[in-house]
């Protein structure tokens, strides 16, 4: 060993053994100020930072994003400009195992993107489906705890993931994609990843558009069969996680093409639904999607812990050029996730490398905390005279505002002619699908219902069905009263 290669505590100080505590003699006590001991006992009591409570199980890689079409009539943001490169990160995850879980679970998978932009840190926080669950955040909460564990036997429970769905109509178009091939990718190259979110983007005269973005696979979408996941389950849990860091390594570096559905701001006033209504996809037909560039991974992590569980990714992370929509799903994650890394990390979460930008540098007032490793000094207060920042009020226009009026009140969305619940995963199944794929989604039905689900559950998933397609339903419950 080189002489300087010797083991110190944390403070730098050398220490006399990597394997002896120090004792009185040999066979007799340990001491109390052995502080190497007591340093590496109290650090690996404290090595996890609290999982992140959906999406716990993920990897991640590093990328590139490069812009190939022009798009600057719809956005100023400097990461959509023609030509531009930005480095970048992407975490894939399931949603409702804890860390150590499966990655072959029948599960939606996270697709969080991080760009680290001259403008400044641009996050995507997406899922490899272009719809979700509900479109009010106040429900957010009861529907992940429907999908974890029981409070009684910590077990999870199909029982209450369906008698959640099941009385929650607006979940039928992800629950139809869920059951569907769809609902267990190949691995996280073979899947898509939207923003399912409705974005806002604006251009450099200050027009306004709605945006849905789509990264599509350049692997190709290919997904694993029930039977196929579950074997993979007992034999290797982390088979995703495996696939994109050996893919990587091996030089074999997976991309994604985005692609982006735009929406003329006066649009949404009248189109024939809610196309802020998160449990819908803009028809192609409608919106048909425009090529933007690629992301592609090419550098697998060098340390997990420091650069992917502790990746704080926020859809408030918006630079100049996009911005919200009035779907409520988004702005109550605007909210959530900021607030999920100060609780989870601390709340100088974003001075960890990972979280800092790359080619623009931060000048914010904020400072102190705990952890807080970089203060900005003088002045601590703004408005000032003393040469601190100050904010650019004659910049390009900030892409957060439409027009809004009205009581306050607790209401669902106003319903269009389109706006219902059914229609869409009703067409999924209907026109989507090919016999041998409607064959498996019925197939994966009946057995995560034959798993766990009783009356009178079962009742209100017979008919939540027979809402989405009458012989998806008809053959649902043929199915499981069959015998087996
Ligand atoms: P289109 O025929 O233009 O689009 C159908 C889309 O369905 C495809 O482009 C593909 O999306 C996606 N798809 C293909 N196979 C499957 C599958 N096994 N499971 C889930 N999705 C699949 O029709 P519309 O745009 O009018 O949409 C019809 C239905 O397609 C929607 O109700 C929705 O359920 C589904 N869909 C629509 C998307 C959209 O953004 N319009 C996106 C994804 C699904 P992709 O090209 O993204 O792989």
């Amino acid at each position: 060993m080189a002489d300087s290669n010797f083991t110190t505590d944390n403070s730098g100080i050398p220490v006399h053994s990597d394997s002896d505590s120090l004792t009185v003699g040999p066979d007799g006590p340990i001491l109390l100020h052995d502080a190497y001991l007591i340093e590496k006992m109290a650090a690996f009591n404290r090595e996890r930072v609290p999982e992140r409570q959906p999406h716990a199980k993920g990897a991640g890689a590093f990328g590139v994003f490069e812009v190939t079409h022009d798009v600057s009539a719809y956005t100023h943001a400097k990461v959509f400009q023609p030509g531009t490169k930005t480095e970048m990160l992407a975490r894939f995850s399931t949603v409702a195992g804890e860390r150590g879980s499966p990655d072959t679970w029948r599960d939606p998978r996270g697709f969080a993107l991080k760009f680290y932009t001259e403008d400044g840190n641009f996050d995507l926080v997406g899922n490899n489906t272009p719809v979700f669950f509900m479109r009010d955040p106040l429900k957010f909460q009861d529907f992940i705890r429907s999908q974890k564990r029981r409070a009684d036997n910590n077990m999870r429970d199909n029982d209450m993931q369906w008698d959640f769905w099941s009385l929650s109509p607006e979940s039928a178009h992800q629950v139809t994609w869920l059951m569907g091939d769809r609902g267990i990718p190949r691995s996280w190259r073979h899947m898509n990843g939207y923003s399912s979110h409705t974005y806002m983007w604006v251009n450099a005269a200050g027009q306004r558009f709605w945006v849905k973005y789509h990264f599509k696979t350049d692997q190709g979408v290919e997904f694993l069969t029930q039977a196929d996941a579950d074997a993979l389950v007992a034999t290797d849990g982390d088979y995703h996680t495996r696939d994109l860091w050996e893919s990587i390594a091996g030089g074999n570096h997976p991309s994604w093409t985005l692609h982006m559905q735009i929406m003329p701001f006066d649009d949404a006033k009248t189109y024939r639904f809610n196309p802020f209504d998160l449990t819908k996809v803009w028809p192609h037909g409608d919106y048909p999607l425009i090529e933007v560039g690629r992301m592609i991974l090419n550098a697998n992590p060098a340390d997990y812990h420091t650069q992917i569980e502790q990746a704080a990714f926020a859809p408030s992370n918006a630079v100049p050029g996009t911005g919200p929509s009035p779907d409520k799903m988004l702005l109550g994650r605007w909210f959530s996730y900021p607030d999920a890394h100060r609780h989870r990390i601390g709340p100088n979460y974003h001075e960890i490398p990972v979280n800092t930008p790359h080619a623009t540098e931060v000048r914010s007032y904020s400072k102190d905390g705990p952890m807080r490793h970089h203060n900005p000094g003088d002045p601590v207060y703004v408005p000032n005279s003393k040469g601190g920042p100050a904010a650019r009020v004659d910049g390009p226009r900030e892409a957060a505002g439409w027009h809004s009026d009205g009581e306050m009140v607790r209401q669902a969305y106003t319903l269009r002619a389109d706006d219902d619940d059914w229609g869409q995963a009703g067409t999924l199944v209907r026109e989507v699908l090919d016999d041998a794929a409607r064959d498996r989604l019925v197939g994966n039905i009946v057995g995560h219902l034959s798993n766990g689900v009783t009356e009178p559950v079962l009742a209100q998933v017979y008919e939540y069905l027979g809402n989405i397609d009458a012989d998806l339903g008809a053959r649902v419950r043929a199915g499981m009263t069959a015998p087996r």
